[in-house]
């Protein structure tokens, strides 16, 4: 593949890679160069009605298949995938924007997560109880829980796939993924690998098309068992009540607004290199990615300084250069977003230390931002602004640090530089967020939970529970004959 080749992105149904019915599609932009560089098959009722016949006969399939069996089939999948990260870094840095480097190692990071729920695959142990009467046998075993529907977004198009398909997949369970429409061919070759690793007909689809109208369609029909959805608090707390609606299991892994603490006892060099690296990967749309900067009163000014010396120096440009750091934003919506939410923060009495605009008329490229002494009431201070902004503000004790990070409805990640062990216990015990990660960044591994709180969502991605998602129990009591 060559910098100028990117396929067109079929849907892939009951073992067949093919168009909508319809034939309708969906323009694929770089947001590089805003250039149309392909198009992605859009599927309607039709082919939403096929996928749900065929990932109904996948699950009969697929369940039956042996643990042994399906883990084998997986980790061939991911070795398939390590072997093609090269092209398909390149497509995903097409499509979405960030720096191939970026983008290769996500794809190997997939190629991980499949390993490491093809070996859960082989461990999802049930329980015999002791009964009370001699000659019973009391069994708890975990099934899989049926056919799911996975929607995922844009920022990480493999990623995002990845948790789901895996932990589904090695639960025994078949699925139709909506995968992103605007970064489609990444998530694509993510399903290739299964298809050429040998999965069977049904036991994977994949689906593009108008979001709302495919979840809407799939989450309340019998043949679905269970969702899992990334996005947007307000579009998972529309998918949650329609699945509650039709007592469908669902996980929910949703927005952010993460508090990055820096107390005066830190390492603040440390502190600033690695979270400015944080903040800027991925150009800020990570649902993780480190928001508020609450920096106590001691080292306030220096870290600010610091910081905003570590994002101007941060190389903006397109992905497929030599030694960018930052890319385009993915979606040409998010510039008019976070240009209003910066002036709102300016006109509340924030101070613009460095960014605040669009680079260049061409692609979506965005300067590194950095805004202190942001007020409470600013909006960049209670809504998420998925971009490459960091928000400063001061602070003096503990209690008012953690106080401030669990103001949010907001839940999922936050980190924390300090050198005191009172300290670091305090936060890991009290602040209100699915991760914690204090001294360094130490979040998103397949083998440690990935989730959120209150707003953020429910259920874990990551780790020895995730596979419990994709599973139910069942109790079997027996008295000998
Ligand atoms: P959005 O809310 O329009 O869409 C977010 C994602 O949800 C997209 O992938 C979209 O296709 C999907 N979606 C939207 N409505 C849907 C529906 N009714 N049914 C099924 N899927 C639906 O926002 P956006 O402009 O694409 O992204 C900006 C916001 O989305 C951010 O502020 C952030 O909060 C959130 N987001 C979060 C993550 C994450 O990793 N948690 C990823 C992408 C976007």
């Amino acid at each position: 593949m060559t910098e100028t080749h990117y396929p067109d992105t079929q849907l892939l149904i009951d073992g067949e890679w093919r168009g909508g019915v319809e034939g309708r599609t969906i323009p694929v932009v770089d947001p590089a160069t805003g250039e149309e560089i392909g198009k992605v098959a859009h599927a309607t009722k039709a082919d939403l009605d096929a996928a749900l016949a065929a990932v109904d006969r996948g699950f009969k399939v697929w369940s039956a298949t042996s643990a042994y069996d399906r883990s084998k089939l997986m980790r061939k999948a991911a070795d398939l995938l390590r072997s093609r990260a090269d092209s398909i870094a390149l497509m995903m840095t097409r499509e979405q924007g960030k720096p191939l480097p970026e983008a290769r190692m996500e794809v190997l990071a997939g190629a991980d997560v499949i390993d490491w729920f093809a070996e859960e695959a082989r461990r999802t142990y049930g329980q015999i109880i002791p009964a009370r009467a001699s000659g019973v046998t009391q069994m708890a075993i975990k099934l899989p829980v049926g056919p799911v529907a996975a929607f995922t977004p844009w920022n990480f198009p493999i990623n995002q796939v990845v948790r789901k398909l895996s932990a589904a997949l090695g639960a025994g369970c078949s699925i139709i993924v909506k995968a992103p429409e605007e970064t489609p061919a990444s998530p694509a070759e993510l399903i290739r690998a299964f298809v050429d690793a040998g999965i069977p007909a049904g036991v994977v689809n994949l689906v593009y098309g108008v979001p709302a109208e495919i979840s809407e369609y799939l989450i309340p029909h019998p043949v679905i068992r269970k969702i899992s959805f990334t996005g947007s608090t307000p579009v998972g707390k529309q998918l949650a009540a329609l699945a509650g609606q039709h007592m469908k299991l669902a996980t929910m892994e949703l927005g952010g607004h993460a508090p990055a603490i820096i107390f005066n006892d830190a390492d603040v060099d440390k502190a600033v290199k690695t979270l400015a690296g944080s903040k800027f990967r991925n150009a800020g749309q990570v649902c993780v990615s480190p928001t508020r900067f609450l920096v106590q009163d001691g080292v306030y000014d220096k870290v600010v300084g610091s910081f905003t010396e570590a994002a101007k120096a941060i190389k903006v440009g397109g992905g497929l250069e030599d030694g960018v750091q930052m890319g385009p934003l993915a979606n040409e919506r998010r510039i008019p977003a976070l240009e209003a939410l910066i002036q709102d923060a300016v006109d509340n009495g924030a101070e613009l230390k460095t960014g605040g605009r669009r680079i260049g008329n061409k692609g979506n490229f965005f300067e590194p931002t950095v805004l202190s002494n942001v007020p409470k009431k600013a909006r960049i201070m209670n809504e998420e602004p998925f971009g490459p902004v960091a928000v400063f503000s001061p602070f003096t004790t503990v209690d008012e640090a953690i106080d401030e990070a669990n103001r949010l409805p907001f839940g999922l990640a936050s980190y924390a530089f300090t050198g005191s062990a009172d300290t670091a216990h305090k936060l890991g015990m009290r602040i209100e967020a699915g991760m914690t990660t204090i001294n360094h960044i130490g979040l998103a591994l397949p083998e440690v939970p990935f989730g959120g709180m209150k707003d953020s969502g429910h259920g874990t991605e990551g780790g020895s529970d995730a596979i419990d998602a994709y599973l139910v129990t069942k109790f079997v009591t027996r008295m000998d004959a």
